[in-house]
Formats: structure tokens, sequence, C-alpha cells
């Protein structure tokens, strides 16, 4: 049934096992990893090296490549070093599907350069060939020393096993929804694979699951049951969420409740991207999602009112967005010399009305002049007013105010 939380903030995690990926501990208590996956062609060793390099500036703190043929296979080793000697050592994760048992097998530097493997049970083999190609994967996975991730997914479920349990079902005095059936399968197919692995040899502490879908509902209701049917550390994602808003909403919606349920270890929020668009807001969304509901710190977060009939112009909305874009630019330098400044609060508002309360919530805040309103800007620092900004150069004053502050409260 449904978790209930009379207490301010998430309930407390759920207890899972710590696996390392890489020098990156994912479960155990440890915070919750933001993760992402190139779409570019691996064989494409430059284009993938900038990806991945990309993804991980942008904060991604494990990446996933594609490795589905023997050229992608053979770039991977060549792919790890050229990261290392840009100083972007991130773990590399090989998505495996069909042919892995065979790729891993002939590759064994791109066995030993990743840093786990994912194996999707609904296509590891099939028929009588199954059963060995897993097993294959497994003993790779303990000859190498590394994880995987056991990930099933709705849209390449394991046939067989839905066959049996729609079979089974049929038997039920009362029987279960279609859909029903099929989330089972999904969880099934999850559990008896990592339950296998672990009978093959591959310690429980180097499994992380999976299980895939693509409706919100669905997506809450099959990692509810996961959690509640074992320890494994588990990896969140709505699966082909979508593009724009809707991929966004929907991701944060289903990904939101379980984590604030306590469920979950390591996520990636999977987004079409816009014609144009970095595959990086992928983790930008991630990092937000993870912030705001408070269960991790990245990057300074502004805090905004959405503007109305009393703003004058759209200068406040630009000086909102200048305020977001200057500090995560500047975070990455932050994160060295300045630890803990991505605690920092910020407020940019649109007029008196909520402007200096607001303000005078966050580390620091500011109340643009509204309609009808002096041509005058109070600038907040913990509460107090500071300052007040006038003039054409408002917004460069006030960003330089940010980087004072975050000079005078964070060891600068
Ligand atoms: Fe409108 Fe002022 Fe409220 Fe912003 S703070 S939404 S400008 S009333």
């Amino acid at each position: 049934s449904p978790c209930t939380n009379p207490a301010f903030g998430p309930l407390p995690r759920r207890s899972t096992r710590a696996v390392t990926i890489g020098g990156i501990t994912v479960g155990g208590g440890a915070p919750v990893v933001v993760q992402s996956m190139t779409n570019t062609d691996t064989a494409d060793i430059a284009g993938t090296v900038k990806q991945v390099a990309e993804l991980w500036r942008a904060g991604s703190e494990l990446v996933r490549i594609t490795v589905n043929n023997a050229e992608s296979a053979a770039a991977v080793p060549r792919i790890r070093d050229k990261l290392a000697m840009m100083g972007a050592a991130v773990p590399l994760i090989g998505d495996f599907h069909y042919n892995g048992h065979q790729l891993l097998t002939a590759e064994p530097a791109a066995a030993e350069a990743l840093a786990k493997y994912r194996i999707n049970p609904g296509n590891v083999g099939f028929g009588k060939k199954r059963d060995s190609q897993f097993a294959t994967l497994i003993e790779l996975a303990i000859q190498y020393g590394k994880p995987v991730r056991i990930g099933a997914n709705w849209g390449s479920l394991d046939q067989a096993l839905a066959r049996q349990l729609m079979d089974e079902n049929a038997q039920r005095a009362e029987p279960w929804d279609a859909g029903r059936v099929l989330r089972e399968a999904l969880i099934r197919s999850a559990l008896d694979s990592a339950e296998r692995a672990v009978d093959i040899g591959l310690p429980a502490e180097r499994i992380v699951l999976s299980a895939k879908v693509s409706g919100v509902q669905e997506l809450i209701a099959v990692y509810r049951e996961l959690a509640r049917r074992g320890d494994y550390a588990l990896h969140l994602g709505l699966t082909e969420a979508g593009i724009g808003s809707k991929g966004i909403v929907a991701s944060s919606a289903a990904l939101g409740v379980l984590l604030q349920e306590g469920i979950g270890d390591t996520i990636r929020i999977s987004l079409t991207p816009e014609p144009g668009q970095s595959r990086n807001n992928e983790v930008i969304v991630a990092q937000e999602l993870l912030q705001t509901m408070g269960l991790r710190a990245f990057t300074p977060m502004v805090t905004a009112c959405p503007g109305c009939g009393r703003t004058t112009s759209t200068f406040f909305q630009e000086l909102a967005q200048k305020v977001q874009e200057h500090v995560r630019a500047k975070m990455p330098e932050w994160k060295v010399t300045h630890p803990g400044a991505e605690n920092l609060t910020l407020a940019v508002m649109g007029c008196i009305v909520n402007g200096p309360g607001e303000s005078r919530h966050a580390n620091i805040g500011i109340s643009l002049p509204g309609t009808g309103e002096a041509p005058a800007a109070p600038v907040f620092e913990d509460g107090e007013k500071t300052v007040t900004l006038r003039g054409e150069h408002i917004a460069d004053e006030f960003v330089g105010l940010i980087d004072r502050y975050v000079e005078r409260h964070y060891g600068g």
C-alpha cells in the first residue's frame, strides 16, 4: 500500500547493499548518484570522448555508453584512456543487449576498461542459449571484478517469462489484470536474474537492479515492489520519458515519489533531446530534482517569482537567468576553492509584494522595483538589508555581491 509520511522531509533511505562502481558508491546509504548515457556511436572515439567529458563536466558521476558491435567494444579502452588523459576519469558503464557475452569475451581490454556491465535479462539470449549466455556474462563480471546492473525494461520484457506468468494467472481464482501480470513479469525478470547471478558466484554487493517502464504510476508500483522484495541497490529511471517538459515532468513525478519514500540509489533522467539541445540537460534535471527535494546539493539554487503585471520589464527575468547561469558556471571552480558554496540560496524577486520577504529567507536576495515603486533594488544578506542598488548596472553589481558573499562565507 502507498506510504504515508507524517514527518517533514523524505522518509529514511531504504537500506540497500553498497555497490562500488569505479570508485563511486551506489547504495548502502551513499548519496543518490546521478548518471547519464551518451547518444554517440561508441566506435566514434573522438565524438564519444567529447560527449562523455561534457556529461561529466555537467555533473554526471557515471556515464553509460552503448557497446553493440566489435568496433564499439574495441573503442572502449581507448575512450577510457583518452578521458583519463583529459582528467575526466568518469567510470564508464557498458550497455549490452543480445551479444554482450560475445563482445566481452572477444575484447578483454573492454571488459577490463568498463566499470560496470549493464545486462538486459529480456534479450541476453533466447531459448536454450539463454542460460549459458547469461552465465558467460556473469562469469566475465566475476573474472574482471566488475559489478553489473540487471536492467529489465518494459519494451524488451522476457517474453517466455511473461507467457509463463499469464498461464499461471489464468489458473488463479481471482485473476490479476493484464497490467499487473506484466509488472510482475518485469519484477520477476530482474529478481530471478539477480538470484541466478548470485548462484553463479557474483556477490550480491556487485548487483544493481532496475525495472524501467514508461508510465509514472506503473514505475512507482514496480519499484515499491522491488524495494519490498529485496535489498539490492536500485537504479531509478522512467524509460522513454519523452521530449521537453513532458519528459521532465513525468520523470520528476515518478522519481520524486519514490525518492521521497527512500527508494532509489542512483538515477538517470532519460530525456529525448530537442533538436540542437545539449545532452547535458538530463544531468541538470537530475541534479535539480535531487537538490529541490533536499537530498543533495550541486549548485546554488535561485528562487524567483514568476513575475506579473507589477513587473515593468523583462529585466527581472533576465537577471534571474543571469544569476542562475553565473553560479552554475562558477560551481566547478567553487567546488575546489570554496567547498560548500553549492548550498548557497539566492532570490531574485520582481517587486515589493513578496520581494523583501523571500529575499530575507535566502542567503542573498534582491527585490527589484515593480510598477510605481521607487527605482531602487534592496539587497538582503542572511536576512538583513545590506545595500540598495540603483541605475543601469544593477545586474553586474548583484553578481559581484554574490561572488563576494561566496568569498567571505566559503573559505575563499
Ligand atoms: Fe508579481 Fe511582485 Fe509577486 Fe513577483 S513578487 S509575482 S512581481 S506580485
